[in-house]
């Protein structure tokens, strides 16, 4: 027998905005979307606390305002910041979750992105555990197309681009070493889904 979902045993992708293939953190850090917004951009961010260094619980930490701004010189530059992203995607691939889809995440900042200002009211925020400006892993890029591709189907997402193109000259994120090609080849999607100044 088959149920809405195409199966009658099938656990639903989406749990009132909750991804069912991802480790789920709850984070404090987010608020209600404006009413009526329709989510149609995925941000992408990179991030590594401290920055450089990989593996560790601080950017969990950080995302649910349990880091300890005493246990290393940097974390003092950030002290009291209360941020987040919808999802996080660790070197090794792993897949976290910490503010459900249809709420409004913390991610962005000040940010515009084709005329539309304020991108955290519709969009969701991806960060990948790396430097900015350097590389990333083979699988963290495939966690990200299997995640962007349930996000594709739940979502009306018409673009994707980096913290660097929603706020230019303030954030360089997740920079030169993302491969937006590889990203637009393997969803398939159209060149003009991506940043424009990213020139291929
Ligand atoms: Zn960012």
């Amino acid at each position: 027998m088959k149920s809405k979902s195409g199966t009658s045993s099938a656990t639903p992708l989406w749990k009132d905005g909750w991804y069912q293939f991802s480790g789920h953190l709850p984070s404090p850090n987010f608020g209600p979307r404006p009413q009526g917004t329709t989510i149609s951009l995925i941000v992408i961010h990179s991030i590594s606390l401290p920055p450089g260094q990989f593996g560790g619980e601080e950017v969990q930490q950080l995302f649910t305002n349990q880091l300890d701004w005493e246990a290393h010189p940097y974390f003092k530059s950030i002290e009291g910041t209360q941020v987040s992203a919808h999802f996080y995607i660790r070197r090794h691939g792993e897949l976290l979750q910490f503010v459900s889809c249809n709420d409004r995440a913390w991610h962005a900042g000040t940010s515009s992105y084709l005329g539309r200002s304020n991108c955290n009211d519709f969009s969701i925020g991806i960060e990948l555990e790396g430097l900015e400006g350097q590389g990333f892993e083979a699988i963290q890029y495939e966690t990200l197309e299997s995640l962007s591709a349930a996000l594709l189907q739940h979502f009306p997402i018409a673009h994707m681009a980096g913290h660097e193109h929603v706020a230019p000259g303030r954030k360089n994120d997740p920079g030169t070493g993302f491969d937006w090609s590889l990203v637009q080849k393997s969803l398939g999607l159209p060149k003009k889904f991506f940043p424009q100044s990213d020139g291929t």
